[in-house]
């Protein structure tokens, strides 16, 4: 079968969506919007904008440092990448995984940097630290971006320490991490500033905003002021910046969302546990990724080859339902982005074609899970049998 892209039609009327977004009701959003109303501040880290940045730092446990709001995702890792590394300067080349959103890249692209596409590990889906430490241009490289894949967060003490022995700034893009760090905690590392994304695609969304966490101060306050024109406190222009701030409506949002927060993580957990019985209720013998160390915005399905993940598609597709390679096949392979410099990406390349996205949505029903889970059994049979007629050694 050929893996080209053609094979990833979008389903325009799916009847089972692979993503659902719910976002507070208006009625729950206005008593914040007439806060806006008195105030008249729309924007400039306005008094929702305040409450919010503390009530986040409070819920992710940040005790020093804390959170500069942003617009978006996108302009979070702007703001932590000027704030932590600053623009290129000599070393033009960003350390990249090609297994990400584009925007991982995009954000450093903003800021000068060339990106270096460099393979993922097979077991944390990222790069590694110690791969990256012995890598032939690290002369030539400026900063390292490291996406946490799906929410699961890497390594930061193993980061902090690769920051300290090769001086290079390191950023991580956890974009999908917000509901991993409120059930897991996290230990931060000062000098690793993490950007988290409120896009209502997430599982935390407020439509479009993000945040940069840091537990240094000192690296906060320059997260903040990157994203507010290079002002803080004056109208003296400090350092390289861009405009990349949350509004207070989308902070009146993110309020109204916290608010609802504990009772979606509960209906995110009923969805887990219902894909945890059913697909034992099915047989599904291969791995399913839900919940746990990744983000309640995804459920996986890890096919043991991209053959059998094309597989699984059509047979959902066939019942319209939708699913998702959610890093398309790399950035590498995009064809109207780049080329960028890389090395080999065999892992990438294997991965990002196995690793499907089923659906998973706060309200997605245990009926549907359960039909979701006898076409992952039925197509797993189906591979099975494919690979035997090959003389494939069966791999479960
Ligand atoms: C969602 C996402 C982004 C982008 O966030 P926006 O809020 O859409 O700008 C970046 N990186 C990763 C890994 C993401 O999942």
């Amino acid at each position: 079968m050929a893996l080209g892209s053609d094979l990833h039609p979008v389903l325009y009327t799916p009847r089972i969506p692979v993503a659902k977004p719910h976002l507070p009701k208006t009625q729950a959003i206005v008593p914040y919007l007439r806060t806006l109303d008195r105030t008249r501040r729309y924007s400039n880290l306005g008094p929702v904008s305040q409450q919010l940045h503390r009530r986040l730092a409070d819920i992710l446990a940040l005790e020093t440092g804390g959170v500069a709001l942003t617009a978006s995702g996108t302009t979070a890792l702007i703001g932590a990448i000027l704030a932590r590394a600053g623009r290129a300067r000599a070393q033009r080349l960003a350390l990249c995984p090609s297994y990400t959103f584009v925007a991982t890249i995009s954000a450093a692209q903003s800021c000068g940097y060339e990106p270096y596409l460099m393979d993922v590990d097979a077991d944390t889906w990222t790069l590694d630290p110690s791969k990256v430490a012995a890598h032939p241009r690290l002369e030539e490289i400026g900063m390292v971006m490291v996406t946490a894949p799906y929410g699961r967060l890497p390594d930061l003490q193993l980061w902090s320490a690769f920051s300290r022995d090769t001086g290079l700034p390191v950023i991580i893009d956890a974009a999908a991490s917000f509901d991993v760090l409120t059930r897991t905690g996290c230990a931060y590392e000062p000098d690793i500033p993490i950007a988290l994304s409120f896009h209502a695609t997430k599982a935390f969304g407020c439509g479009e905003g993000g945040a940069i966490l840091c537990s240094d101060p000192e690296i906060l306050v320059r997260a903040v002021r990157a994203t507010n024109h290079g002002f803080l406190g004056t109208r003296q222009v400090i350092g390289d910046n861009i405009n990349g701030k949350m509004s207070e409506y989308h902070a009146c949002v993110a309020m109204a969302a916290l608010d609802a927060w504990p009772a979606r993580q509960t209906q995110y957990d009923q969805v887990t546990a219902n894909y945890a019985e059913a697909s034992q209720d099915h047989g599904v013998i291969g791995t399913l990724s839900v919940g746990g160390a990744f983000s309640n915005a995804y459920a996986l399905y890890h096919a043991t080859s991209p053959e059998a993940a094309m597989l699984l598609r059509e047979k959902l597709l066939e019942r319209k339902i939708d699913s998702r390679f959610w890093y398309g096949f790399g950035l590498h392979a995009e064809s109207g982005f780049g080329p960028f410099e890389q090395d080999s990406l065999t892992v990438t390349d294997r991965l990002a074609r196995s690793v499907l996205g089923l659906p998973f949505y706060c309200d997605l029903k245990a009926r549907d899970v359960s039909e979701i889970c006898t076409v992952l059994a039925a197509a797993e049979k189906l591979n099975l049998a494919a690979a035997s007629r090959n003389g494939a050694p069966h791999r479960v």
